[in-house]
């Protein structure tokens, strides 16, 4: 039995999303003890436990502490079993996180799936769908997996509501990622403005375009179940996307939300790395359970330090991150008989 000690590092869900999934992915059970100890709400959220849930269903998972608020949990799957799936995250929490927590074992399964998740699509403190879409699905299509993602609806904190659809196709032939460069570099910014005043998001481009030589703006208004604001700006580049986003919430003015992803967007361009910092911590498990590879990157966050050693409990993987004039480069080895 693997034991981890949910304190160590970023002390947080994804610790746990990337147990669950290696577990599975690896048939080794594992027990989690002090969950999320480094949050202010320590143990285990409803977004976590919608993660529990999905992960015990793929896996006919035995599992014990899988309950809210709990710091202890016990996992063993019985091996993974795609299919159709409908998950339900019960709260405005994360689709995108439950979707990062079954999609390796769905991807190394021998036959297709189909999921299914209702909750958030645009959270602050998770991957947006427009980051999924743009950013992370592209480079793990370059790694060889055929996944297709579409949102039925979206979802904003705090009402949630959205509904993404994913199709899984079996891993085929496993690619190595090898990502240093950008190239020529597009920018563009995508205002989403849910039963709120146009002009919100109108003084957020105005922002956008004082600060950044944008060649596009657009603005969104989908039909949600309450009220959201989002600001994504995209970096088109020859060999990457990066899609950084800013949230608007009560009290908060446009103009903050569109510095804040003015600012971002500003640190990922001057730093000329391809690989921002959230997209750095998401592609080690694929590129571990893929062919490897390596990337260039922006100073490594500790998720991405948290996400290394949870690897490496599970796996035998050598992973390595060095300073590189003023970048870093990640280098993860794949697995083998990719
Ligand atoms: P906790 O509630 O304990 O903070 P959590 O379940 O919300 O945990 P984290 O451990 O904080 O999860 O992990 C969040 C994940 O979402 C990380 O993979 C991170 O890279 C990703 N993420 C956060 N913000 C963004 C963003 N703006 N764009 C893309 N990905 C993001």
């Amino acid at each position: 039995m693997i034991e981890i000690d949910g304190s160590e590092g970023e002390g947080g869900g994804q610790v746990l999303r990337t147990s669950l999934a290696l577990s599975i992915v690896t048939g080794q059970p594992f027990r989690l003890f002090n969950i999320r100890a480094g949050r202010d709400k320590p143990g285990l959220g409803k977004q976590h436990l919608a993660c529990v849930r999905a992960a015990q269903q793929i896996s006919n998972a035995e599992v014990t502490g899988d309950e809210v608020g709990s710091r202890d949990l016990l996992f063993a799957p019985q091996g993974t079993f795609p299919g159709k799936y409908r998950f339900s995250v019960g709260s405005a929490g994360s689709a995108a996180l439950v979707l990062q927590t079954v999609l390796y074992p769905l991807l190394l399964a021998d036959t297709e799936s189909f999921v299914s998740i209702e909750g958030g699509t645009h959270n602050a403190s998770a991957p947006p769908l427009d980051f999924v879409q743009h950013a992370f699905l592209p480079l793990l299509r370059r790694m060889g997996a055929d996944v297709l993602h579409s949102a039925e609806r979206l979802g904003f904190f705090p009402a949630g509501g959205g509904l993404t659809h994913t199709r899984i196709t079996p891993w085929g032939r496993r690619e190595p990622l090898m990502l240093h460069d950008r190239g020529a570099v597009e920018l563009r910014a995508v205002a989403y403005v849910a039963s709120l005043p146009d002009h919100v998001a109108q003084r957020e481009l105005n922002i956008v375009r004082r600060h950044l030589n944008v060649d596009r703006l657009s603005i969104e208004a989908p039909r949600t179940m309450g009220p959201g604001n989002a600001l994504c700006v995209y970096a088109d580049s020859d060999h990457v996307t990066e899609v950084v986003t800013a949230f608007g919430k009560r009290g908060k003015a446009a103009e903050s939300v569109a510095k804040e992803a003015v600012r971002e967007m500003k640190d990922y361009l001057k730093s000329e790395a391809p690989v921002g910092e959230h997209l750095a911590d998401q592609l080690l498990l694929p590129m571990a359970l893929g062919a490897g590879g390596s990337f260039r990157t922006l100073p490594p966050s500790l998720h991405t330090t948290t996400n290394i050693s949870v690897i490496r409990r599970f796996m035998e993987r050598r992973i390595d991150v060095r300073e590189d004039d003023g970048a870093y480069i990640v280098e993860v080895a794949g697995s083998a008989g990719s």
